[in-house]
């Protein structure tokens, strides 16, 4: 099935045992976001048999593909990112199509997707084992790593490529097989990606994509041919996959939400800090696990970085994607837009107040202007995560208060400080229960080769995503090897 992003609806299929499949279940449609009249894609989803038969492709061909060794593996996973950067346009037209974000966040993606996959290819070269010393001598110790087996992979909308890249290409690296369920909104995208596998040469069977619902995807979390399962997505579903997984003792990574605070303290300047708090808040159309939704001004500089995020704010323009002036894309679906403005509504029957609202362009589009709430904790938009391009300001007498109301919710993701004070700067770093600290920059953006994962609800159990030793410690079980030389037979 060719890539493209061409108006008429595409019919994405299946990728099972190496071979494109149509599913046989319910008809499923994804719209253009930002042209709800445009039919991206209109195709029958997969049902449990085709998850079966993904299921059997990907342990029939997990043998063959770690017995290949990881060096081949990785030189095939850079022929993968090679294809991707030459489908670069392509991919990232049709992702802005689909899910929305901006043609240039959507090359940034699709530019992020392909370093990470070459980068996991490059890690092919890295020592496999560590040794040990012994108390016997001429004993060797060694700890060595093995594939866990069949691994699912479950991902959301909101990055089409970049989140599915963090996980499958390690997993694979690493000679696991892989089941991958995209989300349902984006699944035109979702084959554009994993069809530069296919065509790269990854052998049938070792990565198949499965364009299933969650409800029907629920067979693939509980099934008994699953080793491992990575999924990043809301916190419900999240718990539901470590209780089917835990129960049967399969390893398990979850990357779920966040309600990200970002400190401002009076010594900073408050033009810099709202600038880089609009992008942390509203770029991705605040569509980010990681996006700052609470921001804790601290003392007398609440007045004037107020003014300056709302100058900021209103700034935006709300539009489609593909139009280069457009810096805010649409929101994913009708129903994200109707839960988003009834969280704006609920947040003033509260007692928040709406303090800026960008525009927004007439039209059917599932448009949201970037909106600022000023709120206390009482406030549940100032709590608890609204998916959109949605922020809330608070004020804090000093900087202990500010870090208290930082880490008062169930998550622990991202927090920032924006200060010119280094005391304050570490009492910070020290103080906040997040899993990624961010120092006078925005809540959003990861280096790929850093680990990545948050604290408390945010991650469960707590292995990092993306850099190499990290992926590594999840996607594989080690093995300690007692070795001592036996003396031959007389
Ligand atoms: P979601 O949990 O609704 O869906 C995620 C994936 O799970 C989708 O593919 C969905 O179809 C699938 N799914 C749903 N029910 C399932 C079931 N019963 N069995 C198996 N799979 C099932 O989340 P979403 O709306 O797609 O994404 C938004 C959420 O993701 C937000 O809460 C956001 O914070 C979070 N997120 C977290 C990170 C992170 O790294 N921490 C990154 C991006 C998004």
């Amino acid at each position: 099935m060719p890539v493209s992003a061409s108006s008429s609806p595409l019919v994405p299929e299946n990728l099972i045992a190496g071979a494109w499949l149509p599913g046989s279940g319910e008809a499923v449609q994804s719209l253009n976001p930002a042209k709800p009249d445009d039919i991206v894609a209109s195709f029958k989803g997969a049902t449990e048999s085709d998850i079966k038969h993904a299921l059997e492709a990907a342990t029939g061909a997990q043998r063959a593909w770690n017995d290949m060794g990881i060096i081949k593996r990785g030189q095939i996973l850079r022929a993968v990112a090679d294809l991707i950067d030459q489908r670069r346009e392509a991919i990232a037209a049709l992702m802005t199509r689909e899910q929305g974000k901006t043609l240039a966040e959507a090359r940034g993606e699709v530019d992020g997707s392909s370093e990470t996959i070459r980068y996991h290819a490059a890690s092919s070269r890295n020592p496999l084992a560590k040794t040990y010393p012994s108390s016997f001598p001429g004993e060797h110790i060694e700890v060595v790593r093995e594939a866990l087996g069949v691994v699912a992979v479950i991902t959301p909308w909101n990055f089409p490529t970049q989140i599915p890249a963090w996980k499958i290409a390690p997993a694979l690296l690493w000679g696991n097989t892989v089941v991958w369920k995209p989300a349902s909104d984006i699944p035109a995208v979702s084959q554009a990606f994993i069809q530069a596998f296919h065509d790269a040469g990854v052998p049938a069977g070792v990565v198949n994509m499965v364009l299933a619902s969650g409800r029907v995807a629920q067979h693939l979390v509980d099934s008994p041919q699953v080793s491992g399962i990575s999924f990043t997505g809301s916190v419900p579903v999240g718990e539901m996959i470590a209780q089917s997984a835990t129960s049967r003792r399969v390893k398990v990574q979850l990357e779920l939400g966040g309600h990200n605070a970002a400190i401002v303290m009076p010594d900073v300047d408050p033009f810099f800090a709202a600038s880089q708090l609009t992008i942390g808040a509203m770029s991705g159309t605040g569509q980010k696990c990681t996006a700052t939704r609470r921001i804790i001004t601290v003392g007398d500089i609440h007045d004037s970085f107020v003014a300056a995020l709302v100058t900021e704010v209103e700034k935006l323009t709300v539009g489609d994607g593909a139009n280069p002036s457009t810096t805010i894309g649409p929101v994913i679906s009708a129903s994200a837009q109707a839960q988003i403005e009834s969280a704006v509504a609920d947040a003033v029957s509260e007692g928040g107040v709406v303090i800026a609202r960008a525009q927004v362009p007439k039209g059917p589009g599932f448009f949201v202007g970037p909106t600022v709430i000023e709120g206390t904790m009482e406030v549940r938009t100032c709590r608890e995560e609204v998916f959109g391009p949605i922020t809330t300001v608070m004020r804090a007498r000093d900087l202990e208060e500010a870090i208290e109301l930082a880490n008062s919710t169930e998550f622990g993701l991202t927090a920032s400080i924006f200060s010119t004070n280094d005391a304050d700067i570490l009492r910070a770093t020290a103080g906040l229960t997040a899993g990624l600290i961010k120092i006078n920059a925005p809540n959003t953006g990861s280096e790929l080769h850093v680990p990545f994962g948050g604290l408390k609800a945010s991650t469960f159990p707590a292995p990092r995503e993306q850099n190499a030793e990290s992926v590594a410690d999840f996607f594989t079980n080690t093995k300690s090897v007692y070795r001592r030389v036996a003396p031959r037979r007389a």
